[in-house]
């Protein structure tokens, strides 16, 4: 009778393991490492079962045909371990394991034959066929597949940290102990095995690896899957004692009470340790949201400061610029009125007055011309011209303004081709000339400062390219410059400090009515600047 309950461990065991594998594979079947425990898994089933078929048969050639059964399981063991190992330290499946593969499937047809093993050896309590010459060389195969196979494992234990490395362990833990059970075999070579404590290894490894899964995600099965693990367990040795006879039964059932026990600690630590895990995750998502919502108040609380800042500093500019802009011409003027009604006035004073009264007129003018060009109200005299020859005379303005400026090396690149007439009102576009050339001689007071005039021909229209050595302009003035009245650099400030902010912003104004782009490009401060003008050769309206 001993034998038969002996007989029934390797039977547990066997559907143990092979009940972990399925979960395992269940619950992600896509994972490399979940397939290649169950195909490890597959082969351990075998061997456990075929045992259990073996203890069972009674006439010798039963025996003997499901020991044989038992090494189709058998000599797949060590190589399915080793691919497993592999894929679990994460490492490329080479050579070593196709030949191992090959190997294995040459013992299984070896293991067919009385070259393998053959006749039955009976020791104390059961039989085992007896091995001949290539069970010696298959253990060879067993020991140098399963030795690399913990190196693999070991390795990438060093490696890694963390429940990486917990996992590791595990894995080391359990398959060492699923080890011991290897020596099974050692009834081939004659040796008897009094008890059959190395089935019981399979359990234990079974168990080792449950704690694993439930304690670190191991081929990420969690709770439920604990609960149906041990529920089985629970199952199967609860039939048990109505299997036994009468004199056994009370050993069944001390086993069953002592597994309850132990099923329900594992239980209650799986559910706390989820429990744990899941408040610990939702904490942490919780205080990532809050971290990143309150970065983004403070980015935002940034933002505000500045663009209030920049928009005082406006505010500021453009009553300073109001009052520079219509105070100062006006109060000459009537300083001088004032004169002339004391009669004390020549030729040149009446002049002066004329020129302070034209300044207005100007002022109030570019006023308007603003407010028209915003509402889209401007009208454009369009006529016909050679961009080249309105550049020119622009330049000529500049004579006198270079000629004080020595240090300033001055430069007019035309493309070579003549190019294209163009429709613009020459008056406004001579102003944009006028200005850019301007801001560039204002702002760079040694160096160089360019002028280009070409063709984009994969844009059909003309660039107007202003390019100085001067200032520059920092990145965060970029974004504002000449998009808003009175807007000016910090250094442009202190550079000419009787500036307006007005022409860069009309000039864009004026581009854009004449359905072009303005824009300006600089490194940074003290870097220089570059403007641009792109005017299409044909505009809209007269596509149409
Ligand atoms: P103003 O020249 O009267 O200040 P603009 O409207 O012509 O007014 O220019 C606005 C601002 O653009 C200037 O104050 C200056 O900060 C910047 N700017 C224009 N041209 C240049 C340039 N060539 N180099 C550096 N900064 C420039």
């Amino acid at each position: 009778m001993a034998s038969f309950v002996y007989s029934l461990i390797p039977f547990i065991g066997g559907i143990l393991t092979f009940w972990l594998g399925l979960l395992v594979l269940l619950k992600n079947r896509k994972a490399k490492v979940n397939q290649t425990l169950f195909g490890a898994i597959i082969c351990i089933t075998i061997w456990l079962l075929a045992t259990f078929a073996m203890f069972l048969s009674k006439e010798d050639y039963w025996a003997i045909f499901w020991d044989r059964v038992v090494y189709a399981g058998v000599v797949f063991i060590p190589i399915t371990v080793y691919h497993f190992g592999l894929s679990f330290a994460k490492r490329k499946e080479g050579k070593l394991l196709y030949l191992g593969y090959f190997l294995s499937s040459l013992f299984l047809i070896l293991s067919r034959t009385d070259y393998f093993v053959a006749d039955l050896y009976r020791y104390s309590w059961s039989v085992h066929t007896q091995a001949r010459f290539f069970h010696h060389v298959f253990l060879i195969f067993f020991v140098f597949y399963i030795s690399l196979f913990f190196l693999n494992i070991y390795q990438y234990q060093r490696k890694v940290k963390g429940v990486e490395r917990a996992q590791a362990n595990y894995v080391l833990l359990a398959f060492f102990i699923l080890a011991i059970s290897s020596l099974a075999f050692l009834p081939a070579y004659g040796i008897d095995i009094k008890f059959p404590f190395l089935y019981f290894t399979t359990i234990l490894c079974v168990l080792i690896l449950a704690l694993a899964i439930i304690r670190y995600h191991l081929f990420e099965i969690r709770v439920i899957l604990t609960e149906i693990l041990v529920g089985a367990m629970g199952v199967l040795l609860l039939i048990f004692p109505f299997l036994l006879p009468a004199g056994y039964r009370i050993f069944a059932i001390g086993v069953f009470l002592v597994f309850c026990v132990f099923a329900y600690y594992l239980i209650k630590a799986t559910h706390e340790e989820a429990k744990r895990r899941e408040e610990a995750e939702r904490i942490a998502i919780q205080e990532r949201a809050l971290r990143e919502s309150a970065e983004k108040l403070v980015k935002r609380e940034r933002k505000l400061r500045l663009e209030t800042e920049r928009l005082s500093g406006a505010r500021n500019q453009f009553l300073l610029s109001a009052q520079h802009y219509f105070r100062t011409p006006l109060t000459s003027l009537i300083g001088l009125l004032e004169l002339m009604m004391t009669g004390s006035f020549g030729k040149e004073k009446l002049s002066q007055t004329f020129q302070s009264a034209l300044e207005l007129r100007k002022r109030i003018e570019e006023g308007l011309d603003i407010s028209q060009f915003q509402s889209g109200k401007a009208i454009l005299n369009k006529e016909e011209v050679q961009l080249e020859d309105l550049l020119l005379k622009t330049i000529e303005e500049f004579r006198p303004q270079l000629e004080q400026k020595p240090n300033l090396s001055f430069k007019i690149n035309l493309s070579k081709e003549k190019l294209a007439k163009i429709k613009v009102d020459i008056k406004r576009i001579r102003e944009v000339f006028s200005n850019l050339i301007d801001n560039a001689l204002k702002h760079t007071l040694k160096g160089k400062v360019e002028l280009f005039l070409e063709k984009i021909k994969e844009k059909n229209s003309i660039l107007f390219k202003v390019k100085d050595t001067g200032i520059g302009i920092p990145k965060e003035e970029l974004s504002y410059i000449g998009q808003s009245p009175f807007e000016r650099g910090k250094e442009a400030k202190k550079l000419s400090p009787m500036g307006k902010g007005i022409g860069l912003y009309l000039s864009r104004l004026i581009v854009e009515a004449h359905g072009g782009k303005l824009w300006a490009e600089s490194e940074g401060e003290g870097k220089g600047s570059t403007f641009y003008v792109e005017l299409p050769i044909e505009s809209e309206d007269e596509k149409k």
